[in-house]
């Protein structure tokens, strides 16, 4: 999960042209729904990519079909899709936080909002999670609905967080929101943990984190590479590394540093030290 910078794109005036491309299959179908549809974009970006306010625009199914195969095999005219599939395939997924996106997907599912099906603003880089969800969008309580990248700035906020039981070798791990229902987007927040988040492998990524963390610590955290002499030592050296983490990844929840928030909590905390002062060990030598 991430916001992330939107496309700077007119996707009104590249519609116009594409609409008197002659060259196209589209034409001269495409002509008669360009305001309707541009009117869609309109109140899409005015809804701030909120499924529970964006009216669907009515366009006939075979000027959906000619948008569905625009989204393809994308003409000169719509190329900046894909410029968006190719210039961010390696930064972390805006979706579920993993460190791939590969594929552009729409938020609002073409099935459904298909006037959307090319919309700069509806297509998001993501990773395979976001496949998985298939046409789901909202769910059946009230406020319940999948966050957008471009627009929900809580997710530029910290949301989850790693959660470490029965501490040794390998533990039980879980993740818990950082937010809980005084916060004012928690229904989507929640909604979107569950629907996405969740149904990935971040659970058995993170228990792989601990268990290299236990085997050697510098291999998670380098300046663990020495022994922190004080309990607030550590902390300081863990935080320095979310810090990090944030930094470098663009966002707080992305899955190296809500391992490392779970890390931060004085339980495991405690744990840690204890375990790297424990008789006999060496710097730098396993935890367990
Ligand atoms: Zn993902």
């Amino acid at each position: 999960m991430n916001k992330i910078p939107r496309p700077v794109f007119n996707d009104g005036v590249a519609l116009q042209n594409l609409s008197n491309n002659q060259r196209v299959a589209s034409y001269p179908s495409l002509k008669n729904a360009v305001a309707n549809i541009q009117q869609g974009y309109v109140q899409y970006e005015g809804a701030r990519g909120n499924a529970f306010a964006i009216a669907k625009v009515n366009i006939s199914p075979e000027v959906e079909a000619h948008l569905k195969a625009h989204y393809k095999a994308p003409p000169s005219d719509l190329e900046h899709i894909t410029e968006m599939r190719e210039a961010t395939e390696h930064l972390t997924c805006p979706m579920c936080g993993s460190f791939h996106r590969g594929t552009l997907d729409h938020l609002l599912p073409q099935n459904s909002y298909g006037a959307f099906a090319v919309f700069s603003l509806n297509l998001v880089p993501a990773c395979k999670c976001n496949s998985k969800r298939k046409e789901l969008l909202v769910g059946p309580n009230v406020s319940e609905r999948i966050l957008h990248p471009y627009f929900d700035d809580c997710l530029a906020e910290r949301l989850i967080a790693a959660h470490f039981e029965d501490l040794g070798a390998v533990p039980r791990v879980e993740l818990r929101l950082c937010v809980d229902n005084t916060h004012p987007d928690y229904s989507a927040i929640d909604f979107h943990y569950r629907s996405i988040v969740k149904r990935t492998a971040i659970v058995g990524y993170i228990r792989d984190r601990w268990v290299d963390l236990c085997r050697k610590p510098s291999l998670i955290v380098r300046a663990l590479k020495h022994n922190p002499q004080t309990l607030k030592e550590l902390q300081d050296v863990l935080q320095d590394e979310l810090d990090m983490l944030d930094d470098v990844h663009r966002g707080k929840n992305n899955w190296n540093s809500i391992f490392l928030v779970g890390l931060l909590d004085q339980r495991v905390l405690g744990w840690l030290f204890q375990q790297i002062h424990a008789p006999g060990r060496f710097a730098n030598g396993p935890l367990v």
